[in-house]
């Protein structure tokens, strides 16, 4: 996509290429826009794929949050950095990967009741990304 129409796009251009904000100790927050992009796949943790819905430019979404003893500081950083389809592509198939696998486990574990809805969001994830990865092929 071109320089013009990243900074036109009436959803995504405020978000910069590349933007990371600690939210637990300071006001600093991603914009807005962030949550109005689609959601594809994969784990905050590493790289979340989202998609603008109006100009379809890539992004890697990241939510990383540290309270595992309770004591010290602690942190909560998210990040948000444009990628490019190649990237993304290559992103959402390994996600995709992880999420049958996932799957997988949770259509056979106990208890039954909670792991249904953990099955059901990846069957759901895993449709998203079967679509994209689709739109890459035709
Ligand atoms: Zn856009």
């Amino acid at each position: 996509m071109s320089h013009d129409a990243r900074h036109s796009c009436s959803v995504c251009s405020p978000i910069p290429d590349s933007m990371q904000v600690e939210t637990l100790h300071t006001p600093e927050r991603l914009p807005e826009a962030v949550d109005k992009l689609e959601i594809i796949g994969g784990y905050t943790l590493d790289g979340q794929v989202r998609k603008c819905p109006a100009c379809g430019a890539w992004f890697i979404y990241t939510h990383d949050h540290d309270s595992q003893s309770g004591v010290g500081y602690g942190y909560t950083d998210e990040g948000i950095y444009r990628t490019t389809a190649t990237a993304a592509k290559e992103r959402l198939e390994k996600a995709l990967e992880r999420a049958q696998k996932s799957l997988a486990e949770f259509t056979k574990s106990e208890p039954r009741d909670y792991y249904a809805s953990m099955a059901e969001s990846s069957a759901e994830e895993i449709k998203r990304i079967e679509k994209e990865l689709k739109r890459f092929t035709s």
